[in-house]
């Protein structure tokens, strides 16, 4: 069986722990170089290595040993170094169509649209090759891929790509919005586009002082305002809410016109399927390997991803099937009231929030969707005694927990943050959430996606009776969306905890809620 074997060497410092590790290998002791260790380098050779983890046990941080399917036993279309992430197969862009790709962070997304994009030449494995397109259009001779590779060999395709972290461009450039969009308008439609993405209001603005929805729209009007023929989208709904997504979905669609490919990742299932034609799943192992399955028609694309199992690759990728299954209705359950409120008011500058009549039963997880800027998160402070009501009533002698909309991070240890969690709620929370694997690790090192699970575990092992989570879903691939919800969802009801969940991913809503 082919295995690949990648090790972070930056993470084995210590000479005598390397030491020590190649004397634990059961190939070493029989005479056999299996763990090399040349100039201070622990290298694997995967021919020899038998795959009996004990060296993963011995570095678990820096060393992965994963057997790949038997599909795989290929050369990949890319690897980044002697035991590092290699890339197998690649999206096929089609004209006319918007291909989805489906699948979690860090098994190689960015690394195909890098190839894609003509940025990232494939090296098919052998490191440090440079490779004709003559070569990378045999590799892919019979498919469609072929065809796209021909015409990037005759400069006929031309991509632009929205990146996936647009909080970091207010880091990278500055100035106002209309005057960096006019810099990178090829097709002289700023006006209709700022229009349709409803960003025209914003333009005079500081590119520095917008929200991370508006500042997402501009990264997308960025991206389209260029002329080309492959436009790659890379979690264009982020920070958006349930309105922009569907406007931004329709936008994306609107720019099919025959001579166009557009390739989108997203982790919104319900927009996922809304936006894209055909779709493609992503599988592998994290930072070790990615894949990429054949096209599918979106629809069975989903179904697939939630059953776990590509029949045509025979490669199961999650254990277990993903189940909506219809829940206990709301009428039904027996919880006492635990907090309510009538005719509460706010105001914050020139925003006036005010509330009819609500409550929250013991046990009851309350989804909350919504327009951005309607007071949602307003809402959820002045339940959390976060700001004080100015008028209406609210019993307010409840212990909340609330987990933020926007995350802070400092160099606490995440195990010190997660006391309460760790000791509490192991098996309810910690490991579902796969968070040991931070423990020793500082906030400030974690990824988006790391903090927001650090940050819903916290609040969650709090001691407290109402649970306000705001939306918990940012920064979450589709798997690990499918994992907080039933989470939060298992833990309201085996603690008779209640919970108000704010979101904008209806699918990811309406899986925890009850009402
Ligand atoms: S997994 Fe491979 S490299 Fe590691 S100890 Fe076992 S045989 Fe040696």
């Amino acid at each position: 069986m082919k295995r690949i074997a990648v090790v972070d060497n930056e993470k084995l410092k210590d000479k005598q722990k390397k030491l020590h590790i190649q004397s634990l290998c059961p190939v070493n002791r029989g005479g056999v170089e299996c763990i090399t260790l040349e100039k201070d380098v622990l290298g694997i050779d995967e021919a020899t290595c038998i795959g009996c983890g004990i060296c993963v046990k011995a570095a678990s941080d820096a060393i992965k040993i994963v057997n790949l399917p038997e599909i795989l036993d290929k050369k990949p279309i890319h690897r980044y170094g002697e035991n590092k992430f290699a890339l197998y197969n690649l999206p096929t862009p089609i004209f006319d169509k918007v291909v989805g790709v489906l699948g979690v962070n860090g098994i190689g997304k960015s690394s195909a649209i890098s190839v894609l994009g003509g940025l990232l030449k494939p090296n098919f494995g052998e490191v440090g090759k440079k490779t004709s397109y003559k070569e990378i259009i045999d590799f892919f001779k019979g498919t469609e891929t072929q065809l796209f590779f021909e015409k990037v060999e005759k400069g006929d395709i031309k991509v632009s790509y929205k990146p996936q972290h647009v909080d970091l461009i207010p880091k990278a450039k500055k100035g106002k919005v209309k005057d960096l969009l006019k810099k990178v308008d090829e097709k002289g439609k700023l006006d209709e586009v700022a229009k349709e993405l409803e960003i025209s209001n914003i333009l005079d603005n500081d590119i520095k002082k917008i929200s991370g929805g508006e500042l997402q729209r501009v990264a997308i009007a960025a991206t389209v305002l260029k002329d080309a023929n492959l436009y790659i989208f890379d979690e264009p709904t982020s920070y958006l809410d349930i309105k922009q997504r569907i406007n931004v979905s329709k936008f994306i669609r609107s720019l099919l016109d025959g001579h166009t490919a557009v390739i989108v990742v997203e982790h919104d299932l319900i927009i996922f399927d809304y936006m894209s034609d055909m779709a493609h799943i992503m599988y592998g192992s994290e930072d070790v390997y990615g894949s990429v399955s054949g096209l599918k028609p979106v629809k069975n694309s989903i179904n697939v991803y939630l059953g776990g199992y590509l029949k045509e690759e025979n490669i199961r990728f999650r254990d277990k099937k993903v189940k909506f299954e219809a829940r206990k209705s709301f009428s039904k359950k027996k919880g006492e009231e635990l907090v309510s409120w009538n005719g509460l008011s706010k105001k914050l500058g020139k925003f006036l929030l005010e509330t009819d009549t609500g409550s929250i039963n013991n046990g009851e997880v309350i989804g909350v969707l919504g327009e951005n800027g309607i007071g949602k998160t307003t809402f959820v402070r002045v339940l959390a005694g976060e700001i004080k009501k100015d008028k209406g009533k609210l019993n307010e002698n409840i212990k909340v927990s609330y987990k933020p909309q926007y995350l802070e991070s400092n160099d606490e240890l995440v195990m010190v943050v997660l006391k309460d969690a760790i000791s509490k709620y192991t098996n309810q929370i910690i490991n579902p959430l796969n968070l040991k694997i931070l423990f020793e690790k500082k906030l400030n090192e974690l990824s988006g996606g790391e903090l927001q699970k650090v940050a819903i575990a916290y609040c969650l092992g709090k001691d407290a009776e109402l649970f306000l989570l705001d939306e918990p879903s940012a920064y979450l691939d589709v798997e690990q969306r499918l994992i907080v919800s039933k989470v939060i969802r298992d833990f309201a009801e085996l603690q008779n905890k209640s919970a108000l969940v704010v979101d904008h991913d209806l699918l990811f809503l309406d899986y925890l809620s009850d009402k």
